[in-house]
């Protein structure tokens, strides 16, 4: 009997979602991690080995199929053990995690070069291009046309001419070699030399190095907008390296951080690999060996980055940690910062989560004793925090002001320009206008496939919906009562950059929206143009609030901070405290002292409140103490049931089965909540209901997964499950 090994497959078939036996052929030698090539329903599918056995325990008469092929990867058991993990936390099957740590399927890039094969020059005298050529590779070995025009030269034609005809009289041979695709790399415009560490950086530093050689808990580090957590997250990479080590540092966006990813180039020169969304298949699967090889010491990337082969990892850093695009919401629903946590525990790695206004969540953590605080509590350029201003923009109604723009932040505005420093003004919606209305019938615009009021944008004149992207011509007239007084409510990005030339004429102002950087490159280039001084006024949604340090910029502008507050969440308040703190932390950053006003319909909110006092314990106290109150995490785990299909009663039936399923199988302390409509009800002509389940315990969750997993899945409809959600809209 040969030996059996256990296979992950990969496969989309849901019954398939587990590991199933292969016969081991007498010509391959396998371990537990290989990945190899298999047959699946008679067709030939990518797996990975997760176990062995003799193969005593095989029924006697079932038919098995034999592994086709090895490749030459290998995943370690801790990057399987850590998969496993995950997908146990889940619900998921184990090669939907595995998936993410193979290379994606390209392969290497080669390019022909060409190789001396005589010694001896027969060329005819008037050869002259031959002659160029061939002495040159002759005198430095096997180069590539491209090479040789570069060398030479002469233009790549020229080059292929000779090259061709010098093949034919054999006196070069083709061959091919392996490239590495050069990536663009997001370029920063200021690189940076080892710093004088500030008294905090050292004392911070002196306390993390302390807890790594100690208790090992997970360090949050808690430094205000430009107190230097970079350097920090420097210092502590090298001496991770030092120790023949490797650090993976996740950032929420990739294109965000170009001033980082610079600094770290500079100071890891050659030996940081970066992944983002933005690479081509090409170019991640090269990135991909790199790291899998041992080439690459610091990892930098988004949240997939977590899964990156780095094996000998040493530290893991979370930047930016409240960040809630550190969660996948969708299939495979994972939470990055939990996969940091397991991943480090199987690695035995060490994890920074940096942040100035850390997750209510973290910042639990602390108290309990789960992760180290270190503070840094002054920015490093011993520049003041700027000053926060509330304009209560009820008074400004009633003083006749409709505008959305305050008298204050007009006059404010103003003073920066005449100054020649440079605003940056927030608001988290983009386009024109939020809604659509006639003022005759009362007839709103809303998208024909989703529950959601169209937005009216100017750049082309038309309304669009923000979920599903269904857009129209702007109508002239109402399509229900036909009346041409239809009118626009609700202001977003392009209504502010209108007021900012009606107000400031001759001002010039950048946009950054989903609108303005969805081509290649063009975040990258509005950034280094406001930098450049190239405009005076940046206006944005909610990009311009991560991490950016523009030193001239010393007035921030919110335009309205109620957005995020009056979503229907419980994280609401929180999102709030976070936007403001974060995108008043770009004002003031240099030698400039900063000023930020925040307008907004409810300064009595303690959220806003609190942002505007700097009152960051006073924040998490407030909140701690509602989430307690009303249950919500880190006082219990959330798992949120998400089922999707088109026909309404069947999504809300079978949300009900769910319901009365789980409450047969335990009640262990698992509170039900729903089934109801979701916030976002309709989407893409589908509706969503949600079941809400909470509980104490993750291993009562974590059942309920294993239940929804093997149930039967009604036709039509889509069951998905969200644990630790990051929102239940
Ligand atoms: P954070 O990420 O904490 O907001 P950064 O790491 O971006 O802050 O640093 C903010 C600014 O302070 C940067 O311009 C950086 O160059 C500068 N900085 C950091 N550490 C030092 C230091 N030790 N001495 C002088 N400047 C520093
Ligand atoms: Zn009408
Ligand atoms: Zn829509």
């Amino acid at each position: 009997m040969p030996g059996v090994a256990l296979v992950a497959v990969d496969v989309k078939h849901p019954d398939a979602r587990k590991e199933y036996s292969y016969l081991i052929p007498d010509d391959i030698a396998v371990n537990v991690g290989d990945v190899v090539q298999v047959n699946f329903n008679s067709s030939r599918v990518n797996g990975v080995i997760t176990g062995l056995s003799d193969g005593s325990e095989v029924l006697e008469n079932v038919k098995m199929k034999y592994i086709l092929k090895k490749e030459s990867i290998t995943l370690s058991p801790e990057f399987i053990g850590f998969c496993r993990n995950l997908a146990v936390y889940y619900g998921s099957s184990l090669i939907d995690f595995l998936k993410l740590m193979l290379p994606p399927p390209a392969s290497k890039k080669r390019e022909i070069i060409y190789a001396a094969a005589l010694a001896r020059d027969n060329l005819p005298d008037k050869a002259t291009n031959q002659k160029k050529v061939w002495e040159l590779v002759l005198t430095s070995g096997a180069l590539s046309a491209r090479e040789i025009s570069q060398r030479t030269g002469l233009p790549i034609s020229s080059v292929q001419a000779a090259l061709t005809a010098l093949v034919k009289k054999k006196l070069l041979i083709k061959s091919n070699r392996i490239i590495d695709r050069k990536q663009e790399m997001p370029a920063g415009e200021r690189l940076m030399t080892p710093l004088n560490l500030t008294e905090e950086q050292a004392l911070a530093l002196k306390k993390i190095f302390a807890n790594f050689d100690n208790q090992k808990k997970p360090v949050l580090l808690y430094g205000v907008t430009g107190s230097g957590k970079t350097e920090v997250y420097i210092r502590t990479i090298e001496k991770v390296i030092n120790q023949g080590k490797k650090a993976i540092i996740l950032v929420p966006e990739i294109s965000l951080t170009p001033q980082m990813l610079a600094i770290f180039q500079t100071r890891f020169p050659g030996r940081v690999a970066v992944i983002h969304s933005r690479l081509s298949a090409g170019e991640r699967f090269d990135e991909w060996h790199r790291i899998y090889d041992g080439q690459a010491d610091v990892v930098i990337g988004a949240r997939s980055a977590i899964f990156a082969p780095v094996k000998n990892l040493g530290l893991i850093i979370v930047d930016e940690e409240h960040e809630s695009s550190y969660k996948q919401a969708e299939h495979p629903y994972y939470d990055a910062r939990t996969a940091a946590i397991l991943r480090a525990r199987m690695q035995k790695a060490q994890i920074i989560f940096g942040s100035a206004t850390p997750s209510v969540e973290s910042y639990y953590k602390v108290a309990s004793g789960e992760y180290m605080l270190v503070k840094m509590t002054r920015r490093a350029s011993g520049m003041p925090l700027p000053k926060l201003e509330v304009v209560d923009m009820r008074e400004e109604l009633k003083a006749g002001n409709r505008h959305i723009f305050s008298r204050k932040l007009v006059a404010s505005i103003k003073q920066i320009l005449s100054s020649g420093r440079q605003a940056i003004l927030f608001l988290n919606r983009r386009g024109h206008s939020t809604f659509v209305i006639c003022r005759d019938c009362g007839f709103v615009m809303k998208c024909p496939h989703c529950d959601i009021s169209l937005t009216y944008h100017f750049d082309d004149r038309s309304v669009k919906c923000h979920y599903c992207g269904y857009h129209i011509k702007a109508p002239d007239i109402c399509p229900l009562c036909g009346s041409s007084n239809i009118r626009y409510f609700g202001a977003g990005t392009e209504k502010v950059e209108q007021e900012v030339y009606r107000l400031f004429p001759g001002v010039k102002a950048l946009r950054i929206d989903a609108d303005t950087i969805s081509k290649k490159g063009s975040l990258e280039h509005i950034l280094s143009s406001f930098r450049k001084g190239d405009a005076q006024i940046l206006i944005g949604t909610q990009v311009v609030a991560k991490g950016l340090d523009f030193p001239k910029v010393s007035l921030v502008g919110v335009i309205t901070a109620d957005t995020a507050l009056n979503m229907p969440d419980f994280r609401a308040g929180e999102r709030t405290f976070q936007l403001i703190t974060q995108v008043a932390g770009r004002a003031g950053r240099a030698e400039l002292p900063g000023k930020v006003l925040v307008q907004t319909y409810c300064p009595e909110s303690f959220a806003v409140k609190a942002a505007c006092e700097k009152d960051i314990t006073k924040f998490y106290q407030e909140e701690l103490k509602n989430r307690r109150k009303s249950n919500y995490p880190p006082f219990c785990h959330l798992l949120n049931i998400i089922l999707t299909g088109s026909e309404k009663d069947m999504v809300e039936e079978n949300a009900a089965e769910i319901k009365n399923m789980l409450c047969g199988i335990t009640n262990d302390g698992l509170d039900i909540y729903g089934p109801a409509p979701a916030p976002r009800y309709r989407v893409k002509d589908n509706y969503r209901y949600h079941v809400l389940l909470k509980s104490k315990k993750v291993e009562t969750l974590i059942k309920v997964e294993d239940c929804l997993k093997s149930m039967k899945k009604k036709r039509g409809i889509k069951v998905a499950w969200d644990m630790d959600p990051q929102d239940l809209l």
